[in-house]
Formats: C-alpha cells, structure tokens, sequence
C-alpha cells in the first residue's frame, strides 16, 4: 500500500487541471503555443479513462501502484502532443520503476524524485531555466526534507505543495532557457510557466490522494 493513492492522484490532477485549463492555456499563449491546457486536459481525460478501463480489482498494492503510474505515463505520452507529454510521461515511467513493496511516504519520496530525475535526464532542464522542473524540485527537495526528519505523509505532502507554488511563482521573473518559451528570450520573463505551473497542481493532486 502506498502513501499516495496512485489512480485517485492521476483523477484528483486531471480535476485540477480540467478546473484550470483555461489558465494553462492563457499562461502559454503568453510565452509559447497556447496549447499547454488543453495538451494537459487531453493527456489526463484519456489516462483517466484507461484507469477506469483497467480499474477491476480495488487492489491497492504497490504492483498496481505501478501499474496505474506505468499505465498513466504510456497514455501522457501517446496522447499529449507537446513537449510536456514525454516529460510528465518520463515522470510517471520513473516513478512507476522507482515505488517498492511496503510503501510508506518515503518511498513516495524516493519514487517522485525518481520521477523528477527522469524528467531531468530526458528534457536537460537546470532549476532556474523556467520549466516544470522549477515546481518539481522544490517538492522534491521537500519530501526528502521532512522524510529525513521522520515527519508525517501529511506534513512531508504539505510542504511539498507549498514549496511547488514557491517554485511556480518564483519562474515569473527568468528568462526561459529550454522549451518553445526559450525562443522568446528575455522577452519570456514577467510570465509565469505553464509547465511549472502544472507541475504544482500534480503536488496539490498527490496531497489530495493522500490515504
Ligand atoms: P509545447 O511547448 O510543445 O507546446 P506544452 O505547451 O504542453 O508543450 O508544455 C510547455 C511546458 O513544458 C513549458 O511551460 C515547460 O514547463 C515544459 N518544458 C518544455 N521544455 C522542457 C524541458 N526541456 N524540460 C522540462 N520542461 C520543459
Ligand atoms: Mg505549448
């Protein structure tokens, strides 16, 4: 059993993200293609739906754990047309590999940083270059922080939400180094990313999907 239900984190992100479509569009019609919300809402609705395909047994181990997260990444990335599909797909692969039989929070922790190093290796994305990895390193960070402290799920997934917003708010002013924003140089600071910005509503998704 893990600490974060896996298809209720993948239902409670695509609500999330059905909820601010708009605004993830509208954030990348700023710096990019104005595509990134309804890239986001077509990868999550589709994952969604093969979770309810597959969705037979109630199981909640941490074999189907990973089979929901594999499930979800093979959907992201043969749904969602975008640079952010093989990324959150890359996410979802890493974590699927990453989660182990008697699963607390810190083998949560240990898999979402898994999950954050595969979009690491796969996109070449520093922190500070204006990308979901903004958001996704702070939550990391986080919930190895409070991991090592022996802290609850509870407050480990807390502080990952708070530090995911940190991160979302604070790519705002940087100039995008990686992604189609890139091409806009210094004309790219002063928007948030639509990236990070998703990446922050994942967090918020895994808090809500804490057992
Ligand atoms: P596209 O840019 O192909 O239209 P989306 O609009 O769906 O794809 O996603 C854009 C987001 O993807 C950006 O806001 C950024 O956060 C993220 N992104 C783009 N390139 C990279 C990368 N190399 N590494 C990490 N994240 C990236
Ligand atoms: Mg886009």
């Amino acid at each position: 059993m893990t600490a974060v239900d896996v298809p209720a984190w993948v239902r409670a992100f695509a609500a999330l993200v059905d909820a601010q479509a708009e605004e993830l569009t509208d954030l990348d019609a700023a710096i990019g293609d104005a595509d990134h919300g309804t890239n986001m809402q077509r990868g999550l609705t589709a994952a969604v739906a093969a979770l309810d395909d597959s969705a037979s047994s109630g199981s909640d181990d941490s074999a189907s754990a990973a089979d929901a997260a594999k499930q979800t990444a093979m959907t992201l990335i043969r749904t969602i047309g975008g640079a952010s599909g093989p990324l959150y797909g890359t996410f979802f692969l890493r974590f699927a590999g990453a989660i182990e039989t008697g699963s607390d929070i810190a083998d949560f922790a240990r898999a979402f940083r898994a999950g954050l190093d595969g979009v690491i290796a796969r996109g070449k994305a520093d922190p500070g270059d204006k990308t979901m990895v903004d958001a996704l390193t702070p939550a990391a960070d986080a919930l190895d922080k409070h991991v090592a402290a022996g802290d609850s799920a509870v407050a480990a997934l807390d502080a990952a939400v708070h530090a995911a917003a940190a991160g979302r708010d604070a790519t705002i002013p940087l100039i995008a180094r990686k992604g189609r924003a890139s091409y806009l140089g210094e004309r790219s600071a002063g928007h948030q990313d639509p990236g990070a910005t998703s990446a922050a509503l994942l967090v918020r998704a895994a808090r809500e999907a804490l057992r």
